[in-house]
């Protein structure tokens, strides 16, 4: 960063009048975390990296290496719009290094970025399009409870969708952040909502997950309300995806995917990516859906993939190729769930897609068919395979698949292995409600 980049953004934090700095970074497992120092700090902040203490940040730092140093980035700027006017405060979102001066391991937005470099010596930039869903939940004596706000519907409009306003609210918020908002709706459960924004560099749209869950946390919770971002609250009705749009760019800016010429007029470049994806999906799991909680979204009957597969026609693959073509065309990975990490998550699935590409892979045949319509027996003939059933299988998955484990470094690995093993014993010995109602009266 130039002292002219710095002198620059201390006149914009002089001009806006910020009183407060967020200097934000997030963690292995995807929690936004933020230090706040006085606007008066900033000059050091933006020269020399602000200190931090980084042991007690899960998977972060053990106690002998604890010192990390935050770096704003920044062209990550913004005024959180919902602070009082007269308290302004901003974020920088940072780049974490250690104290001798290199980036940290541990840091996601580290991982995604060197996976980013990857592709641009292949001569590509990866662009993502997450769509995020989730849950407005009424929050009862400071606390969320399940009670839903509303009973609508897909596509639903007022009275039935009481959530008008403070959608609007969040879309409000996110655009004074930068976001170019393009579409939000209810979605199929009740009190359930997608907010589309546009695609980006991944990078970018790695840091805009971040910024939009808690955006709309915060503004829920202005109106009493708690946004839920868990993959499956309620049993019985649809779950909260956050379906990954993929495309490679050429550096001049060319759609990759795209190829008039071609069969379903995708490119060879992008049925390598696909094989890729597909090749890597079951170590990819265990960063897209993190939770013990993300494999009762993965089930039958609930517009969640299941089977491992492609098509550019059947709406329930896990890869989805969608109608648009020329500088639209896209592959949607349907798997990845909004508890996710997404540096994490867009850093795995790049490298899978990079090894279609330089292994010249080539995906299966397309399943065309509703797979869900199928018995076990034709999936068995089609070849078509399943997604991991829990988080104890895709981690063993992850640590079996080299490749992914590599774009991820060990750091990241052993950590995320620990959290899996961890996360996995407290489930398997916790005594849940399904058990008693199941054995208590008939044992
Ligand atoms: N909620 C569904 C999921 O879990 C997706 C529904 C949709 O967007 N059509 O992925
Ligand atoms: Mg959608
Ligand atoms: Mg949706
Ligand atoms: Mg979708």
């Amino acid at each position: 960063m130039s002292g002219d980049d710095v002198s620059r953004i201390l006149e914009q934090i002089e001009k806006d009048r910020v009183k407060f700095i967020r200097l934000q970074f997030t963690d292995i497992i995807g929690m936004a975390k933020n230090v706040a120092i006085p606007a008066k700090q900033a000059e050091k902040a933006l020269t020399d990296g602000i200190s931090f203490d980084g042991s007690s940040i899960q998977g972060f730092a053990r106690i002998e290496e604890s010192d990390m140093v935050l770096k704003p980035d920044i062209s990550t700027y913004r005024i959180l719009p919902w602070r009082p006017d007269t308290m302004r405060a901003a974020r920088f979102i940072c780049d974490i290094y250690t104290p001798k001066g290199k980036p940290f391991e541990g840091d996601p937005r580290y991982i995604l970025r060197k996976q980013v470099e990857e592709a641009a010596k292949m001569g590509y930039i990866f662009n993502t399009g997450p769509e995020l869903e989730f849950f407005l939940f009424r929050q009862e004596d400071g606390k969320p409870s399940l009670e839903l706000q509303d009973t609508g519907g897909y596509f639903d409009l007022a009275p039935t969708d009481l959530a008008e306003d403070v959608r609007r609210d969040i879309i409000i918020a996110l655009t004074d952040m930068g976001f170019d908002i393009e579409a939000s709706h209810h979605e199929v459960a009740e009190s359930q909502h997608e907010i589309d924004f546009k695609y980006g560099d991944a990078l970018m749209t790695a840091d805009n997950v971040i910024t939009f869950k808690f955006a709309t946390k915060t503004i829920a919770l202005q109106r009493g309300l708690h946004a839920s971002f868990m993959a499956k609250p309620i049993f019985g009705i649809n779950g909260s995806g956050m379906h990954t749009n993929c495309s490679l760019s050429t550096m001049d800016g060319q759609n990759a995917f795209y190829d008039p010429a071609a069969p379903l007029q995708l490119s060879d470049i992008a049925m390598k990516f696909i094989a890729g994806i597909l090749k890597h999906v079951k170590a990819i799991t265990r960063v897209a859906n993190p939770t013990i909680n993300s494999y009762k979204r993965l089930v039958p009957g609930y517009e969640a993939p299941v089977y491992i597969g492609w098509s550019a026609s059947n709406r329930t693959a896990l890869v989805r190729v969608p109608a648009p073509r020329g500088r639209s065309t896209r592959v949607e990975l349907r798997s990845p769930d909004p508890t996710c990490n997404p540096y994490l998550t867009f850093a795995a699935i790049l490298a899978a897609g990079l090894d279609g590409i330089k292994n010249d892979l080539e995906p299966p045949k397309s399943a065309d068919k509703n797979i869900f319509h199928m018995t076990a027996g034709q999936r068995k003939d089609e070849g078509i395979d399943t997604l991991p059933g829990s988080l104890f299988e895709s981690n063993q998955f992850l640590m079996a698949d080299p490749l992914i484990c590599n774009a991820l470094g060990s750091h990241i690995v052993e950590n995320l292995n620990l959290i899996a093993e961890i996360e996995w014993d407290s489930f398997r010995t916790a005594v849940t409600d399904w058990e008693t109602k199941r054995y208590l009266a008939t044992y």
